[in-house]
Parts: structure tokens; sequence; C-alpha cells
């Protein structure tokens, strides 16, 4: 079995709400679809859809011009051989890890459907059949983050994501506090600054909410700063945007500089490669989520099988884009959260069937 065609689409996904980070508000999202179509008719969906253009060095336009850079190298490989294919890709391309990711879930989807299993039990099977998300909630006032606060967990979820950074210090131990005196512990708390706060603010964010029970998210812009205030921190630490293969992953965990990740799968290459952090974080008994950036029901797929997979007492949860848009590839078995929590899908493959009048417009196509 090979693979004959590749298509890509370009379809941008509207926000039902603005999904704001520490100096960014999002709208909509910019996200590419992968169609790989094997000698044989059987088709796989993979998607690589970045948070906007600043939140890592990769973007949606790059994702499809490397898409475009590697398609030569793609048509024409087994589609049985994840690795091989991933080292097509690499040979005639240096990093793009994301859009590399896309096609590697791709490949995933068929060989699933190929076997008649679930991309789960490919990657060594699910320890669990409905996995926790978590809710990140966006810039607000220290009311209006606890007034989210209590509903997101009155909705089910076990864990809450407090975005901050990019205003005062003090504006963000605010809505620390707030939502704290809101839920307690009833609800674990993370704060992510998506790289915004320097060593200054983070070290007095943690002094002033030193006895609230909270993980500090990917609180500066480099690994360097972290390790500076590391042993002076109240807090664990999670590295998110600073893992951007598993080299950073290796040097972060060696450096003994974080207590965890925010795992992101594009960024790291895909399902194969997240599978390999996977097992290291493991070794070191190291929590993690298993998410993406963002994107629609391709993503939140692959996230949902890889995450099934996780030590549950390791994985902080799968956060997906779906409470952010309503429209779903695939209407019928779209990726939902229910509770809190999300069920893992039923059908082999990714267990999804996008419908390709909702995938966008195609981009380019290669045979
Ligand atoms: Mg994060």
């Amino acid at each position: 079995m090979r693979i004959n065609e590749i298509h890509i689409y370009q379809k941008e996904l509207l926000l039902n709400q603005p999904y704001s980070m520490a100096g960014t508000v999002l709208h909509a999202l910019d996200s590419s679809i992968v169609k790989l179509v094997c000698d044989n008719g059987l088709v796989g969906w993979g998607e690589t859809c970045p948070v906007g253009p600043t939140y890592q060095p990769e973007h949606a336009l790059g994702a499809r011009a490397a898409l475009t850079q590697m398609a030569p190298a793609i048509i024409g490989a087994p589609a049985l051989s994840p690795l091989l294919l991933r080292r097509r890709m690499d040979a005639s391309l240096n990093g793009h890890n994301q859009a590399k990711a896309a096609i590697d879930i791709a490949v995933m989807d068929l060989i699933g459907k190929f076997l008649k299993l679930r991309v789960c039990d490919l990657l060594g099977g699910a320890i669990i059949e409905s996995v926790p998300s978590y809710f990140a909630i966006g810039i607000a006032s220290p009311e209006d983050s606890a007034k989210q606060a209590k509903e997101k967990m009155a909705q089910g979820y076990p864990r809450l994501q407090i975005k901050c950074g990019g205003r005062s210090i003090d504006e963000d131990i605010a809505v620390i506090h707030k939502i704290w005196e809101t839920v307690g512990n009833k609800v674990r708390l993370a704060i992510d600054a998506n790289r915004s706060l320097n060593s200054r603010d983070t070290l007095l964010l943690s002094l002033a909410c030193r006895q609230i029970p909270i993980v500090i998210e990917q609180p500066c812009n480099t690994m360097e700063e972290i390790a500076s205030i590391r042993a002076q921190l109240h807090h664990p630490v999670y590295l998110d945007e600073n893992t951007e293969n598993l080299n950073d992953v290796l040097r972060a965990i060696s450096l003994g500089i974080c207590d965890g990740f925010g795992l992101k799968l594009t960024r790291l290459g895909g399902l194969n490669a997240f599978t390999t952090v996977r097992d290291i974080c493991a070794a070191r008994s190291l929590p993690h989520s298993c998410d993406d950036a963002s994107g629609g029901d391709i993503v939140a797929a692959a996230c949902v099988h890889a995450g099934a997979t996780v030590d549950p007492a390791l994985l902080e949860g799968v956060w997906i884009g779906a409470p952010y848009y309503t429209e779903h590839y695939d209407p019928e078995n779209g990726i939902r959260i229910e509770n809190g929590h999300i069920n893992l899908p039923a059908l082999p493959g990714l267990g999804i069937s996008p419908d390709e009048s909702k995938i966008g417009n195609l981009a380019a196509s290669f045979d």
C-alpha cells in the first residue's frame, strides 16, 4: 500500500468567542488539513493548526509551504511505515515539525483503517476510554475569571488553566486569588503566562500566591530565564512553548528546570514523536498534558487517542479547540467535551470521517 495522492486544504475556523492569551486575541484560526489517498483507495486525514502566528516559531502559511516542499518525497512512500515516511520527510526538509505532524497523523489514520484498529491501539493501547479535558480561561478581570471558573467547574472540568501576562502582574495576582476564593481546591489550577513574564514578575507572582496550589506554566520566554529563578519559586513549573522538539524536552529534563510539560502533538512532530516523549516523561514521573495548540476534529481526535495511552496519574488532560467553535468536520462523530471529559472515538483509525464540504478550500494537490 503506497501513498498515491496528497491534497492540502486551508480551513478558516471561526471562533464563537475570542481566544485571549498574553498579548494576543484571536477570532479565527487558519488550519491546514491533509488528505492522503493510497493506491488501494484508502484515505487518511491529518491536520495542523497553530494558534495564530506568534505562539510558536511555525505558522499556518509555513505549514502549507512545508507540505508542498515535502510532497514529492511523500508520493510513492509505503503507507504502513511511519518511521520510513518520517525519514523521507526529514531528508527533504529540515525542521517544520508541525507540517510533518499532519502527515504523521494522516498515516496513522490510514494504518488504523487498514488494520481495523483505533489509533490509540497503534500507540500501545488505551488505558482509559474517556480522557479528562481542561478549560483555558482567557485574560479577563478577577470577577469575570472567577465567574468562568465556577461555571467550568460545574460543567465537570477537573482542571482549569488561567491565562495571565501582558498586563500588570498585580492584575494577574488578583485574578488567581479571586479564582482560588471561588473554587478552592475543588478543581486543579494552573496558570499559563505563554512566555510573557520576566523573571522578576514570575517571582512576585509565586510569592504573592504561595499559599495557593497552582502550576506555573511557561512563565518566561526562555529555559535560561526559568532556570535562573527556578530555585526561588514556590510552585511547580511546566514548560510548553519551549519544547519545540524531542531535544528540547531532553534538555529541560536533564537541566532539571521543570516539573512537567504542556505538550503539543504537532509541535513535537505528530503521534509517533509524542509517544517517545510520553515514554520519556513516564521514566521520570513527569506529568504532562496531551494537546495541540489548536485545530478542528482531526487534531482533536489525534490528541484524544494519544492522551488515552498516557498513564492517568501523569495525564494533566487533553485540551481541544471544540469549546471555541461550533462547526465540526464530522458532524456525527466530531470530538466533543462532555462533563469535562472526552470519549475516545470507537471507529478504526482516528474514528472520524470529515465531510469534504466542511474542510475549506483546496490549496494544493499532488499525485
Ligand atoms: Mg500553555
